[in-house]
């Protein structure tokens, strides 16, 4: 089980080193190779994603990715900007469809912003397409902009586009995880303004005919965005584009307490995956050691249960975690009277000892 270790800039680093703790406390042999990304790689190599670190990328099973990006970075052209790295493995080895759970624990439940009786027991999966949409859209090579941004220009754009192909395999990937839970999809488009969103819901609607176990409905992504924190229960699998489904999860993420918990895998057809936090390298906590490194174990967990085929070893790490949260211990962002306040390492320690 071969894993490319991609730590990145800022928290990156302290986060991964607990996941990979955590991955060598358990009786498994991984062969896990270390190589710079985003900021770090642009810093030691002129670019954020260099040749060997894509090759190292190819090569593995999985890859355990931190975070890039700093805002120091933002002066620069785009193509070398931190977060291109990400776009980069993405397209390279064609992770098109993300996963992210909203899982809502229940010692977690005062942590989030809604009333309790709302979030207790929420379990939702976002599932996002992340090869297509506005992000990939052409013509980006138009742009003359010299230090990334634009002076004395009059328009810019982004064209939004989507393929059969591409809606059709992230519907498939939604259908199926709806097979495995309460059987509910919700497909969320912008469907009476846009016409690549009338697109998607079509060919949705058209795919799901060959799961009539599974109920489909479509929604709005304004209404998707109300209901999210109005009753987020009422969801199952929601499966979205890229850009809509980018801002859902940032928002179903706040419901269950914080980003600092959320893990994500972002898979492709021969079940290759990325497995990062949903949460960006926060240079605000860099440094500090006070990172909550939660969700980079819990993506741990994921790789091992969809890219290395180690169901028991995922579910143990998932137990771990519980467990360390049900003797009180917290890290700052998900501290509340009454718990123990806890650094980024020693909650990677607590995760190991409990395993
Ligand atoms: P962010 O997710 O890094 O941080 C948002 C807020 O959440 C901050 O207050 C931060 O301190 C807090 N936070 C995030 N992760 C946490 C954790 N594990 N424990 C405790 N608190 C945590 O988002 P941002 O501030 O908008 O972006 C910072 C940088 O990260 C930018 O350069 C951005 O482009 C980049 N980014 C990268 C990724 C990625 O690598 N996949 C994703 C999003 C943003």
């Amino acid at each position: 089980m071969k894993i490319a270790v991609l730590p990145g800039d800022g928290i990156g680093t302290e986060i991964v080193a607990e996941a990979v703790k955590v991955l060598n406390a358990l009786e498994l042999r991984f062969e896990m190779e270390t190589a710079l990304v985003g900021g770090a790689a642009y810093e030691a190599h002129g670019h954020p994603l260099p040749e060997a670190t894509l090759q190292l990328a190819r090569q593995a099973d999985a890859i355990l990715f931190g975070a890039v990006g700093d805002w120091k970075y933002d002066q620069l052209d785009r193509p070398l900007r931190p977060e291109q790295a990400i776009l980069g493995l993405r397209k390279n080895l064609g992770l098109f469809a993300n996963f992210r759970p909203a899982i809502c624990y229940e010692e977690l439940v005062n942590a989030s912003s809604l009333k309790p009786e709302l979030v207790a027991g929420l379990d939702i999966l976002i599932i996002r397409e992340l090869t297509g949409d506005i992000y990939f859209g052409q013509p980006r090579g138009r742009r003359v902009a010299t230090d990334g941004h634009f002076p004395g220009a009059e328009e810019a754009f982004d064209t939004m586009r989507y393929t059969r192909p591409e809606i059709e395999r992230i519907a498939h990937v939604a259908f199926q995880a709806a097979r495995k839970r309460s059987k509910r999809v919700t497909s969320v488009d912008k469907a009476n303004v846009l016409e690549t969103f009338q697109f998607w819901k079509d060919v949705v609607t058209e795919v799901g005919k060959q799961y009539p176990d599974v109920a489909l409905d479509h929604m709005y992504v304004d209404n998707a965005a109300m209901q999210l924190v109005r009753a987020p229960k009422k969801f199952d699998v929601v499966v979205t584009g890229n850009m809509f489904g980018d801002i859902l999860s940032d928002e179903a993420a706040m419901l269950t307490g914080s980003i600092g918990m959320l893990p994500s895998a972002s898979l492709n057809a021969s079940n290759q995956g990325l497995y990062e936090p949903s949460h960006g390298s926060a240079p605000d906590i860099a440094g500090k050691g006070i990172a909550n490194p939660l969700a980079t174990i819990l993506s741990a967990a994921m790789m091992l249960r969809f890219s290395l085929n180690q169901p028991a070893a995922a579910g143990r790490i998932e137990a771990a975690v519980k467990a360390v949260l049900a003797q009180g211990l917290r890290t700052a962002d998900i501290f509340s009277d009454g718990t123990t306040r806890v650094s980024t390492r020693e909650m990677g320690s607590a995760v190991v000892k409990a395993l």
